[in-house]
């Protein structure tokens, strides 16, 4: 249960790379999927856009053709003295009908843009939700991918319209630029080579730049996510208040302006590299269409080509630059959609073990939670967060982890929940590892209120009804919960029952003190009535000494077959366990019960007598 290897981040900027053939098509690095993306989407659309990307590829050079013809027969009708106007009107006509078609087409592209537009962005965002789902919490505390994450899902509703719009509308101006080549021909294959040779050197350059805007980009996503989370805390409900209180925001904003600053000044530097390239190859452009022009005029001179010919060409030879000049406009925004295809599909592809187990029951029903000598690191920690661990909790009993703040209560709780698996021994449920366990059958035998539990800007009822949600909207079953919760009391008095919004981000909804969101979450976890063990990690704190003793011993009396692990600074309540583990730097230092403890007269006799002097 590895996430790949991150790149170890060059404290300089990547060198750009030099104008190799790879440098060139890294800019097409993900127009297959993006394609693909946009087929499997919707495949009509994605039809009606190619043969209409078509179609608006080839009528200007048919229009540019007819042109040509119209002035020759013009000047064919002057010269026989009126004879031939027929033509001139038929060829009139045939133009304008050419034109009205090209408009359709325009249109017609833009309204399927639009239709795909939606849908992909709804279809991205559901792309990006479905594999949430499935992945490991490892997943969401590793900074880098958590990044990827948010990066993929904040432009998922613009960015595959872009892609779209840039990917077809390279294709359209390629098949004008070819059927103006075509039509070049035949006045003379030079003039067909001066038009591409005008145009690649400006066409590889932003391709080069665009590739090397990429790279910048990726390498200093580091700093671009410090801005982003700098926005978070300077603009969010949650983080209003201390911000103020402790007057952060301007501190904040100075270091968000010297990102931008720094960010900035090596953007300006490509940004001008850029813009000097574009504008010494446009002007040969420039160049090569005038000496073109020239060309072309006085061979109408010498005769060698009609007038009809000539505005043919001259057409031909402009709208094939203009082509060249919007693929390259095309190709200089295909950076950014590379950058959001790149991440999304690292996103996408993040491999996520299959959850491995099938069993439903162990082979010794009643035997309860083992930990075998385990041990634990989190992923790129140096110290182990937990070092030979080995407990028994038998079915029934309750257990309560006592210790100083990182000592490694939580995690152990994370290890029985296989949140994380541990690096080293093992850990049982009923004379099975766990490893070996049906993932929804573990769940659904294990109820969890953890210190940071979730608050849902849901109605109360909900947020009750989220702890079993095949009864997520059983009303009598979030009554019951909340009654052994001892939320019901509170819960009645709100404006609307059950049934009241919580949280600030909606109309009407009413905010919880502390204390209150503890009951709601503590009834979430009571309605799992299939889990045995339920664990509650300092799930009371911001109540009375009382209470906590109060819904401690509830719990515990609520099934004499469930396992009561309990997370607590109150020895009050901690005295009541069968079972009291404390822990030091990872590791066991006590074991046993209240009477046992207080005979060996250790840390956890000492921790007591301080405690209850406090009470007295
Ligand atoms: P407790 O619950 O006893 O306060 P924890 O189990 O949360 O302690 O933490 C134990 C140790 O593991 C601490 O040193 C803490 O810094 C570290 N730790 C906790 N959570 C993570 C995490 N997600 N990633 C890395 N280290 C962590």
């Amino acid at each position: 249960m590895s996430i790949a290897p991150r790149p170890s981040r060059p404290d300089a900027p990547p060198p750009p790379e030099g104008l190799t053939l790879r440098a060139f098509l890294g800019v097409f690095r993900y127009s297959r999927h993006a394609v693909e993306l946009v087929w499997s989407t919707n495949r009509t659309l994605t039809a009606v856009l190619a043969s209409l990307t078509l179609l608006a590829g080839v009528l200007p050079v048919s229009a540019a053709y007819v042109g040509g013809r119209i002035v020759d027969a013009v000047v064919g009708a002057m010269r026989s003295g009126g004879r031939g106007l027929h033509w001139v009107i038929a060829l009139v006509v045939l133009e304008g009908l050419l034109m009205a078609a090209l408009a359709a087409a325009q249109r017609g592209l833009s309204l399927a843009r639009s239709l795909l537009r939606v849908q992909l962005g709804q279809r991205v965002n559901e792309m990006i939700l479905e594999k949430a789902v499935t992945l490991e919490l490892e997943h969401f505390e590793d900074s880098e991918f958590y990044d990827k994450l948010t990066r993929a899902r904040r432009e998922a509703s613009t960015r595959p319209l872009s892609l779209v719009t840039r990917t077809f509308a390279l294709a359209q101006h390629g098949i004008s630029l070819i059927s103006f080549a075509v039509m070049l021909a035949a006045f003379s294959p030079w003039a067909v080579l001066a038009l591409l040779a005008a145009g690649l050197p400006a066409f590889i350059a932003e391709a080069k730049f665009s590739g090397d805007a990429f790279r910048l980009f990726r390498w200093r996503s580091p700093e671009t996510r410090m801005q982003t989370y700098l926005e978070t805390v300077l603009a969010r409900e949650d983080y209003a208040k201390e911000v103020k209180l402790y007057g952060l925001g301007p501190r904040l904003l100075g270091r968000y302006r010297d990102i931008f600053q720094r960010l900035y000044r090596a953007d300006r530097a490509l940004t001008l590299r850029r813009g000097a390239w574009g504008l010494l190859l446009g002007l040969l452009a420039t160049g090569t269409l005038y000496a073109a022009y020239l060309w072309i005029a006085l061979s109408a001179v010498r005769r060698l080509i009609t007038l009809g010919e000539m505005t043919m060409y001259l057409a031909a030879f402009r709208q094939g630059q203009a082509a060249v000049s919007a693929m390259l406009g095309a190709i200089g925004g295909m950076y950014e959609d590379n950058l959001y295809l790149s991440t999304l599909y690292e996103y996408l592809d993040t491999y996520v073990p299959p959850p491995p187990g099938a069993l439903r029951q162990g082979p010794q029903p009643h035997d309860g939670i083992r930990f075998e000598d385990v041990s634990f690191a989190y992923p790129g920690a140096e110290e182990p967060a937990l070092e030979h661990i080995t407990l028994h909790l038998r079915a029934g009993q309750s257990l309560a982890l006592v210790g100083e703040n990182g000592s490694g209560k939580t995690t152990l709780i994370k290890l029985l929940t296989r949140l994380y698996a541990p690096t080293a021994g093992r850990i049982l449920l009923d004379g099975a590892d766990l490893a070996e366990w049906d993932a929804q059958r573990l769940r659904e035998r294990i109820g969890v209120i953890f210190q940071d539990f979730a608050r849902y800007q849901l109605p109360v009822g909900h947020n009750i009804g989220a702890g079993d949600v095949q009864a997520f909207e059983d009303e009598a079953r979030w009554r019951k919960a909340a009654a052994q919760g001892r939320a019901s009391e509170f819960i009645e008095s709100l404006p609307a029952g059950y049934h009241t919004q919580l949280g600030k981000w909606f109309q009407d909804g009413r905010e919880l003190s502390g204390g209150q969101w503890q009951k709601v979450a503590l009834s979430r976890a009571l309605m799992r009535t299939s889990a045995d063990v339920l664990v509650l990690d300092e799930p009371t704190a911001a109540m009375d000494a009382q209470a906590e003793a109060e819904v401690f011993e509830r719990v515990r009396q609520l099934a004499r077959e469930r396992m009561t692990i309990l997370i607590s600074h109150r020895f009050s309540t901690v005295r009541m366990a069968d079972q009291i583990v404390v822990l030091e730097h990872g590791r066991i230092l006590e074991q046993g019960s209240h009477e046992q403890l207080m005979r060996a007269d250790g840390l956890y006799a000492r921790l007591f007598g301080l405690q209850a002097r406090g009470y007295r």
